[in-house]
């Protein structure tokens, strides 16, 4: 290979690695090189835990999440509050949540959001099985924890106005100020929702 100082295993790891999020080829070198040099602390355990969460790791057919068991721990825990369920977009969002310990509750991951743009229509998002969710279960309040974008906010929408008809409590997070956060360096949008949305003290 033309200006590879590496032999073509190592090179095919560089590359593999530099297609993950946030790693250039950079930054995917030097990660090898990292590894390479804790060779028994670090690589030989990442090389297992790679191959058994690639033989384990399944998609919940309840919820969405990922885990190693269907349904996910999530969706088996008993003490879980069965009346409240929150939607999100990704599993990243669902774990964002969950680390966050904020509440109990049961989850459904659409995995992604409307965009007719990129064909991303209602039933690419599963809407029918989340219907179907809501209709044979306990949940009394969704909680529609999408994204503060355009499409993300679109989809919240056309979410609550098909669950119109089932009678259940629909929420939505709030918009307005981060916490710890500083007028001076927001959005005219965040601005405007934290205006509106003001609270009464
Ligand atoms: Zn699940």
């Amino acid at each position: 290979m033309a200006g590879s100082v590496a032999g073509p295993e190592i090179e095919r790891l560089v590359q593999l690695l530099a297609r993950l999020p946030g790693l250039g080829p950079r930054s995917a070198r030097r990660a090898v090189l990292h590894l390479m040099r804790k060779r028994d602390e670090l690589l030989g355990p990442l090389s297992e835990a790679m191959a058994l969460a690639h033989e384990r790791i399944v998609t919940c057919s309840v919820c969405g999440n990922l885990d190693t068991s269907d349904p996910c721990a999530i969706c088996q825990d008993p003490r879980r509050d069965g009346a409240t369920l929150v939607v999100v977009e990704s599993v990243a969002d669902l774990w964002a949540l969950e680390r966050a310990k904020l509440m109990s509750a049961r989850y459904h991951v659409l995995g992604g959001v409307l965009s007719p743009l990129d064909g991303v229509g209602p039933d690419e998002l599963g809407l029918g099985k989340l219907i179907e969710r809501l209709r044979t279960g306990e949940t009394r309040e969704v909680i529609l924890a999408l994204n503060a974008t355009v499409d993300g906010q679109t989809t919240a929408h056309y979410i609550a106005d098909l669950l119109q008809p089932l009678g259940l409590k629909t929420t939505r997070l709030a918009h307005g100020l981060p916490v710890g956060g500083e007028l001076d360096y927001l959005d005219e949008g965040t601005l405007a929702a934290a205006l509106e949305r003001r609270t009464e003290l």
